[in-house]
C-alpha cells in the first residue's frame, strides 16, 4: 500500500517584490508502507519544500496528496495537525531541542498537549533505545551533536508515528557517529517504520531501498512507483 501518494505537485514561492520561484513543478511520488527512501539533489532542487509537504507542514500547494489513502489537501488546520502529530515523526533542524530542557523533557515534548501516565515510561524507554540512558537529566547544551540527533530521534518516536522524516540527519556528524545514527534509523525501518530522509551523502543513501533524485523541482530519477 502507498502510504504517501503525491500527484502533480506544484509549489511556488512569491517574495515581496512578487518574484516567483517555482520550487516544485508537477512532481509525482509514491512511497510504500515500510519503504526507506532517500531524497537527493542539489541545493535549491526542492528537497525541503517536498519534505514540508510530505510532513503536512505546508498545505499551500497545487496537486493531490493522499496520505494512507486519505485526501489531505482539504483538511482543516486542526485535523491536519492532529494527523501530523499521530502519524509523522520529524528529525528536522527547524525543530531543534529546547536548550534549557533536559533529555527527558525534550523527548516528552510531543505529549505536552495531553496527559498520560504512560508517557514518562515510554520516553525513558526510547531514551534507553537510542543509548542515552546516562544522559537523561542532561540539558541539550550539555550533549554532543550526535547525542542531540539521538534525542531528536527519540522525540520523533514518542507518538509512535508510521512515518519518520529526516532532513540531513547526519549532516553535521563525523563518519562514525553518522553510521551510529544511521544504524538507529535502519533499525526503525526494520521495525516497520516508513523512512524518508534527505541526504547529500551517497554512502548514507546507499542504505535506502530507493534513491529519489530531485532536479529543478522535478524528480529526475527514482520517482513514481505504483
Ligand atoms: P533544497 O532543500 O533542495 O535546497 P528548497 O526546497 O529549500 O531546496 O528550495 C527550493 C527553491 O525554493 C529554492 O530556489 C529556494 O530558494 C526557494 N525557496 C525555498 N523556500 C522559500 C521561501 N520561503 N521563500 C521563497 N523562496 C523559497
Ligand atoms: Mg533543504
Amino acid at each position: 500500500m502507498n502510504i504517501i501518494d503525491l500527484k502533480s505537485i506544484k509549489k511556488d514561492y512569491r517574495n515581496k517584490k512578487n518574484v516567483i520561484t517555482r520550487a516544485l513543478r508537477g512532481l509525482d511520488l509514491c512511497v510504500k508502507e515500510g519503504e526507506f527512501v532517500a531524497i537527493m539533489g542539489r541545493s535549491g532542487s526542492g528537497k525541503s519544500t517536498l519534505m514540508n509537504i510530505i510532513g503536512l507542514l505546508d498545505s499551500n500547494f497545487e496537486g493531490e496528496y493522499s496520505f494512507k489513502s486519505k485526501d489531505v489537501k482539504n483538511l482543516s488546520g486542526n485535523k491536519l495537525s492532529e494527523l501530523r502529530g499521530r502519524e509523522i515523526g520529524f528529525v528536522f533542524q527547524q525543530f531543534n531541542l529546547l536548550k534549557k530542557a533536559d533529555v527527558l523533557h525534550n523527548v516528552l515534548l510531543p505529549t505536552v498537549y495531553r496527559s498520560s501516565g504512560g508517557d514518562k515510561k515510554r520516553a525513558e524507554s526510547l531514551i534507553n533505545k537510542v543509548g542515552l540512558k546516562d544522559k537523561i537529566r542532561n540539558k541539550s547544551n550539555e550533549l554532543s551533536v550526535g547525542q542531540i540527533q539521538r534525542v531528536a530521534i527519540a522525540r520523533a518516536l514518542m507518538m509512535n508515528p508510521s512515518v519518520i522524516l529526516a532532513d540531513e540527519p547526519t549532516g553535521n556528524l563525523d563518519t562514525k557517529t553518522a553510521m551510529e545514527v544511521m544504524d538507529l534509523m535502519i533499525g526503525l525501518n526494520k521495525e516497520g517504520k516508513t523512512l524518508v530522509i534527505i541526504t547529500h551523502e551517497q554512502d548514507i543513501a546507499a542504505y535506502a531501498n530507493r534513491i529519489v533524485l530531485l532536479k529543478d523541482g522535478l524528480i529526475d530519477k527514482g520517482g513514481k512507483r505504483r
